[in-house]
């Protein structure tokens, strides 16, 4: 029987569609094209092509599919024994079985790709990242552990784990928790009160993490106190745990919760009490921060590729939006203000991108051991401020996507809302933005960096040659002058501190003016595609020079 109060005429809207992920980006290829060797390209289109399809096709669908899906926390079984077992979703599942598959993780130690094994590696997470739920977060801390233990070179341990750690093998495939963060401070993790206690030739802790993300990994990298060491950062050492035994029985650990999360809630995140968890000594009993840096070095770089691939999930489903919603007679993309507004958002994540993959690429090449002075120097520089740039970059990319979708955005079964929670962890977790805009700006190293920075941004100048980009390029050039004149006139430090965020962002967002304006001039020289030509001049157009004058009295009085 036909319903005459609910005609079929009935208007309804059709959702975005995203095409493969890999062909639709309109930066990557072109890019691509000048980062890698032929034969290098040649080799991995295929498996991109197909991640790109998962990404955009059947993962994607599994995703909206599995929205409702949350990770479970079972403490007790039914005749009163603690078991304390996290059941993920559907989808984490999935991830896990690709993650493994595509080497995700293992790409990036294979040797036959060399320094571009790194690129390789980010491409394929750049693609899978949006439609795994932030399985991207055990992934991360998964690489930063291989790393951390190969720098090491502790024997038996990376005897051990290593072959886990980048397995391809789903069966065997391990991934690992990075356990920093106490009730103490997250930032200040000096302050932590993990006890480490000898026992025979291993160690037990005793202590409270107070977030530690996907505690269904197999292993994790800790820091705790020896008994006897002096406080602060220098007193703690590095740990590697194993957290459940052959049986599944957990290793002297409680999970007490799972953190009931504004986003990321895919990934269980605990706060653990560890009450004589069996530990083994990684590198010194002291210095335990320093250790652990080189798993921040790597995690910091997968937050960045990470809000690079979020923000062109957005813009992939905004733009999807924009061609079919109509309002006023027209596609939203034919309204010049639409248009207007969503290409200021591809223009920032243009300029992401490239920042974040000359980064990946700088660490390839520091790990295969092809890397000068100048580019070592560069690399420490941008760890910190591509993290933080981005993560900025992503939220507020993102949050612009979700008002072009209009009301839709703000429902929550359209998936857009998840997109955005996901994202706004981006700035907060493996170090604020003003936590990694301190550690740019005091850094005893500064100077070099900045040189090299300076180095490579004249670089792109002398890779310029369209009129208005090498305009845009010496804007660019004089913000960098200006920040680094501050930097070195030696200016009381509360000032500086007070300052150090837009400095920071200055120092970014002018490389990636000068990095935009390069990729350009080589897609007009290489086929004449005038699209990132568009986009040098549209992120010109936006703020680049963030200094002001700093007054912390004046802050002060504000807050009272
Ligand atoms: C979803 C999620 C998952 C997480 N997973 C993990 C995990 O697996 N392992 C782990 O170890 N941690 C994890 N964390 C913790 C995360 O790394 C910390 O929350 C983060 O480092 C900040 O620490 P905090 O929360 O103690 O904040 P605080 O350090 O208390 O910082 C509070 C505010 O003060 C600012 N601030 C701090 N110091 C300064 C300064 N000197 N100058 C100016 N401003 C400053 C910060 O920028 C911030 O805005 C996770 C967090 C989240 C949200």
């Amino acid at each position: 029987m036909q319903n005459h109060d609910w005609p079929d005429t009935l208007f309804t809207q059709s959702p975005p569609a995203l095409g493969n992920q890999f062909d639709d980006d309109p930066l990557l290829g072109s890019w691509l094209k000048r980062a890698l060797p032929a034969s290098i390209l040649a080799g991995l289109h295929g498996e991109l092509r197909e991640l790109g399809a998962l990404a955009g096709g059947e993962l994607y669908r599994l995703q909206l599919a599995d929205l409702p899906n949350e990770p479970v926390l079972t403490q007790w079984d039914a005749w009163g024994k603690r078991i304390d077992q996290v059941a993920v979703s559907p989808l984490w599942r999935e991830a896990e079985r690709l993650a493994a598959k595509h080497g995700l993780v293992a790409t990036a130690y294979e040797p036959e790709l060399g320094r571009y094994a790194r690129i390789a590696q980010f491409l394929k997470v750049y693609l899978l990242h949006p439609s795994s739920d932030v399985y991207t977060c055990p992934l991360a801390m998964t690489d930063g552990a291989a790393r951390c233990l190969l720098n090491t070179g502790h024997t038996g341990l990376i005897e051990r784990a290593l072959p886990h750690l980048t397995s391809r093998d789903p069966a065997t495939f391990w991934t690992s928790g990075q356990w920093m963060t106490e009730t103490t401070g997250g930032s200040d993790v000096g302050r932590s009160e993990t006890r480490a206690v000898q026992d025979g030739d291993g160690w037990r802790l005793y202590g409270r993490k107070w977030f530690t993300s996907a505690v269904t990994s197999q292993m994790t990298l800790t820091l705790a106190r020896p008994e006897g060491n002096p406080p602060g950062g220098k007193g703690l050492a590095m740990f590697y745990v194993e957290i459940r035994d052959a049986e599944g029985k957990l290793n002297g650990i409680r999970v007490d919760r799972l953190k009931d999360k504004l986003g990321t809630r895919k990934v269980p995140t605990a706060e653990l009490l560890l009450d004589g968890t069996r530990a083994t000594l990684v590198g010194p009993p002291l210095n335990g921060t320093r250790s652990i840096e080189p798993m921040l070095g790597i995690t910091r770089m997968w937050n960045s590729v990470c809000a690079v691939s979020f923000m062109r999930r957005g813009l992939a489903l905004a733009r999807s939006y924009a061609r079919q919603r109509k309002a006023f007679g027209q596609p939203l993309e034919q309204l010049p203000l639409h248009a207007d507004t969503l290409a200021g958002l591809e223009a920032e994540t243009w300029g992401a991108f490239l920042m974040t993959f000359l980064l990946v690429e700088l660490n390839g090449r520091l790990e295969r051991g092809e890397i000068d002075d100048e580019q070592r120097a560069l690399l420490r520089l941008l760890t910190p401020l591509t993290k933080l740039v981005t993560g900025k970059q992503a939220v507020s990319v993102v949050t612009e996507v979700i008002e072009s979708f209009g009301g839709a955005g703000y429902v929550e079964d359209t998936g857009l809302p998840q997109l955005l929670r996901d994202t706004h962890v981006l700035p907060i977790w493996e170090g604020t933005t003003n936590v990694l805009a301190l550690d740019t700006l005091l850094r005893s190293d500064l100077h070099s960096g900045l040189a090299a920075l300076m180095g490579r941004a004249s670089a792109c100048l002398r890779n310029v040659s369209e009129p208005r980009m090498v305009a845009a390029t010496q804007q660019a050039l004089g913000a960098l002058e200006r920040a680094a004149l501050v930097l070195e006139s030696g200016q009381d430090p509360e000032v500086m501190q007070a300052g150090a965020r837009r400095l920071a962002l200055t120092l970014a967002r002018a490389l990636q003016l000068t990095l935009l304006c390069e990729h350009a001039q080589w897609m007009i020289d290489h086929g004449g595609d005038r699209r990132g030509y568009a986009a040098a001049m549209r992120f010109a157009r936006q703020p680049v020079d963030l200094m002001t004058e700093v007054d912390p009295a004046a802050d002060r009085l504000l807050l009272g």
